[in-house]
């Protein structure tokens, strides 16, 4: 075979290999960097944020929390993301997580809820945040993340299930307290 034929040949199959193995990279490195990243905001959460008043309490057993007393809530200028990591950046913003004028209002990272400070978390978007946090009580954080970035990747944010189910509840707990 000719050097040049070799060398095309020798490209198409690391295209190739790097296509198939594009998602196994994405499950087997990047996800578990993301999971251990968000363990350890969801443990420094749960050391400075407030708990949930009384009737949210309420709130989230009626939603079927089984610790809701557990729950904190923490007010951030922007809701935390690993942008140094430079790969965990690029997935981010592939799925649409991240990225120019994508605001991320807030996000459950087990019993902590990060709240982008100046989002008013009223009875609908609360309950929405709590089914977050009742998906994750009732599996683990892992394995919510790892459904969910396979879910935005499949379905977009929008009809990503775990995001139909806490809509659901936008619209069930509409009114005021
Ligand atoms: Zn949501």
């Amino acid at each position: 075979m000719k050097p040049f034929k070799l060398l095309s040949l020798s490209v198409v199959v690391v295209i190739v290999t790097l296509a198939l193995s594009y998602e196994k990279i994405i499950s087997s490195i990047l996800l578990p960097q993301y999971v251990s990243w968000a363990y350890d905001v969801d443990a420094k959460g749960l050391e400075v944020g407030v708990p949930l008043k009384e009737r949210e309490i309420l709130l989230a057993t009626e939603i079927g929390i089984q610790n809701p007393e557990k729950v904190r809530i923490i007010y951030v200028d922007e809701v935390p993301f690993p942008y140094e990591n430079y790969a965990l950046k690029i997935l981010g913003e592939a799925l649409g997580f991240v990225g120019e004028g994508i605001v991320n209002d807030a996000q459950v990272f087990g019993y902590s809820i990060y709240v982008r400070s100046g989002y008013k978390l009223d009875k609908p978007r609360l309950a929405h945040e709590l089914v977050h946090v009742l998906q994750i009580e009732r599996s683990d954080l892992g394995t919510i993340i790892t459904q969910h970035f396979s879910d935005l990747a499949q379905y977009g944010y929008q009809n990503a299930p775990l995001e139909v189910e806490a809509f659901k509840a936008n619209q069930k707990y509409s009114g005021e307290y």
